[in-house]
């Protein structure tokens, strides 16, 4: 079954106004199972109009008009559709009461145009309109054609307003197409992964999803994290299910540990439940990132039992004050280094009692280091490092792009090593 949706309106083809119905009116259809092969905006033409219907009528099953059932001489949905089908319209008294019982209750006359909005397509089940005037309209109609077989088209009318539209589809449209069409269960699973390469997911996936073309396979990349999407549908929700969990588990034999998540949880909630679980706590002293990092940590309910908190040590002497850097190794390698990594982990885990540590260092940008060593060093370096009762992690990271990118992302990559570091 595939559907087409006309959006009427003339104000649509000027520069000034969007066809934002269709967004809803897709979304609804996709999860009954109908796709939407295509979309029409046309003017408040009767020539125009009736093309369109005419041509929808032709090429889907499903034909949707939103707009265009006002009382107004522009609109001429109703009109135009009676035209397309070559069926008559039919004034319905009751709609006719309902409209004038509005009016009386604003104790205002109806307009003589406004009759028009009780005229119903022969056949169509009237779709009452709980928040405007105009009812929509649910034909489920067959076209005899004189050169082929006869065709089976349902047509539905619905007003332009959003606040009426979505509504009527979803307490009215709805129902009735879930009655008509094939049940259909919908099964849907999110795979997430950090700072992985949008290419480099794709080409060792597209090989295993491929293979599952009736999985829908969508994938998202966005601040450093990569989203996976699989959609599967079926007659009964335990199939869909069982086919999107086969293809997901191929998938996650394939990215392994490069999947922090499979089952919605963010990066940084993960971290929080791995150190959870074995009982560690963390502190941070932040220079570049000016406690993002903190902020997305704290950001999720119960942190506390995990990340104590932090510092935020921008300038060299609060490096040295609440982290303990030692002057000369800032003196010595500049602020933005491996060593002041090292040391600003080392010495927030050491003052605060913390299992783990981490220090963030680096250059956001748009200007450059100060005079010294960090003189010279690219805006977008930033050294990590994580300190354990052990040993220290340090890493060196180049990340390109304006100030806002290279704080985010320096916190994406501490969350990811501490993640596969405590995994
Ligand atoms: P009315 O009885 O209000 O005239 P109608 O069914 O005739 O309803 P239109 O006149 O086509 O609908 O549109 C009314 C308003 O609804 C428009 O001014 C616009 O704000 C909004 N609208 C119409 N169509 C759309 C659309 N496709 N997407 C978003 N908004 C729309
Ligand atoms: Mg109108």
């Amino acid at each position: 079954m595939i559907a087409e949706i006309i959006a009427a309106g003339s104000e649509m083809l000027t520069p000034y106004r969007q066809d934002t119905n269709s967004l809803y009116l897709t979304e609804a259809l996709n999860s009954l199972g109908v796709q939407v092969a295509f979309k029409t905006i046309v003017g408040d033409n009767i020539d125009h109009l009736t093309d369109a219907a005419r041509i929808a009528l032709a090429r889907a099953d499903i034909v949707l008009f939103s707009g265009g059932l006002g009382p107004t001489e522009d609109d001429l949905t109703r009109e135009a559709v009676a035209a397309a089908l070559g069926i008559g319209l039919r004034r319905d008294p009751l709609v006719l009461e309902a409209l004038a019982k509005r009016f009386l209750a604003r104790q205002i006359p109806m307009p003589p145009n406004n009759a028009k909005q009780a005229d119903i397509l022969q056949g169509a089940t009237i779709l009452h309109n709980q928040n405007g005037s105009a009812p929509g309209q649910y034909l489920d109609t067959t076209l005899f054609r004189s050169d082929g077989p006869s065709l089976r088209k349902i047509v539905i009318l619905l007003p332009g307003p959003p606040k009426e539209l979505k509504p009527l589809f979803a307490d009215l449209v709805q129902p009735l197409l879930a009655a008509t069409l094939p049940p259909r269960f919908l099964a849907r699973r999110i795979l997430r992964m950090a700072l992985v390469p949008e290419s480099t997911v794709d080409a060792r996936t597209a090989p295993i999803y491929k293979l599952y073309p009736d999985v829908e396979t969508t994938i998202l990349a966005h601040s450093g994290e990569i989203q996976l999407h699989f959609l599967a549908a079926a007659g009964t929700l335990a199939d869909a299910q069982a086919h999107v969990d086969e293809l997901t588990e191929k998938i996650e034999q394939e990215m392994d540990d490069a999947i922090f998540s499979s089952h919605g949880e963010s990066l940084e909630e993960i971290v929080l439940l791995n150190l959870g679980m074995r009982n560690l706590t963390i502190t941070a002293a932040e220079s570049c990132t000016g406690g993002l990092f903190a902020q997305r940590l704290t950001a999720i309910p119960n942190s506390s039992r995990t990340f104590l908190g932090g510092a935020v040590v921008y300038t060299p002497e609060l490096k040295t004050l609440f982290a303990d850097v030692p002057k000369e190794t800032i003196d010595t390698n500049g602020s933005v280094s491996p060593e002041v990594a090292r040391a600003l982990a080392e010495g927030i885990r050491r003052r605060t009692g913390s299992s783990l540590g981490l220090g963030i260092t680096g250059l956001a940008g748009p200007s450059g280091g100060a005079p010294g060593p960090d003189e010279a060093r690219p805006i977008g370096l930033v050294y990590l490092a994580l300190a354990s009762a052990t040993s220290t992690e340090v890493r060196e990271i180049n990340i390109p792009g304006d100030r806002d990118r290279v704080r985010w992302w320096a916190t994406q990559h501490a969350l990811e090593l501490i993640r596969r570091t405590v995994i």
